[in-house]
């Protein structure tokens, strides 16, 4: 099982049912991006599968903030970026290719995303922690009093899951 629990739900919102209860959600480009004019964008902005550079000065590397859902052996996934230093960005790329590069030491980290369910998360303080070749890192919430961190922690149950799609779907509908 992966990227969707089969079967859809029935929405406490909508009262339909939804045929697609996702365990993923993925954002496209850090929130900087957004604050790029659109016809400056491709004079200012450099961005890959990976990797995002603004100005050649902010850098941003994508990732994965994973949650365990009990019950399911796939986690929930918010693939999102994050902002790191200059010399951060350096090192991920020195490494880019390199066999055993998951044993790098963790590094600092800022959520460029706004995961509007958990307030406001941009610039929460992340650990990176850089995965084989080919993988995205992982990202940890760094202060363990987080919603987010202690859903990390703890896991979410599939209840939560459905919660989450719910908000994701209406939101800014009224009621
Ligand atoms: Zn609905």
């Amino acid at each position: 099982m992966s990227g969707e629990v089969f079967g859809g739900f029935v929405c406490t919102v909508c009262g339909e049912r939804h045929e697609v209860l996702p365990l993923k959600y993925s954002i496209k480009a850090p929130q900087a991006v957004l604050a790029v004019p659109p016809d400056q964008i491709e004079d200012r902005v450099v961005i890959t599968a990976d990797q995002c550079v603004i100005d050649g000065q902010q850098f941003y590397l994508r990732g994965r903030i994973l949650i365990p859902v009990r019950g399911l052996e796939a986690p929930f996934v918010w693939g999102v970026w994050a902002e790191i230093s200059p010399k951060s960005f350096l090192r991920a790329n020195e490494v880019w290719q390199l066999q055993g590069r998951e044993q790098e030491l963790p590094f600092m980290g800022w959520l460029n995303n706004d995961l509007f369910l958990f307030g406001d998360t941009l610039n929460l303080q992340l650990d990176i922690h850089t995965q084989p070749v080919g993988e995205r890192p992982l990202f940890t919430i760094s202060d363990p009093n987080h919603p987010l961190a202690i859903q990390q922690r703890d896991g979410i149950t599939i209840d939560t899951v459905q919660d989450i799609a719910e908000m994701i779907l209406h939101r800014g509908e009224p009621g």
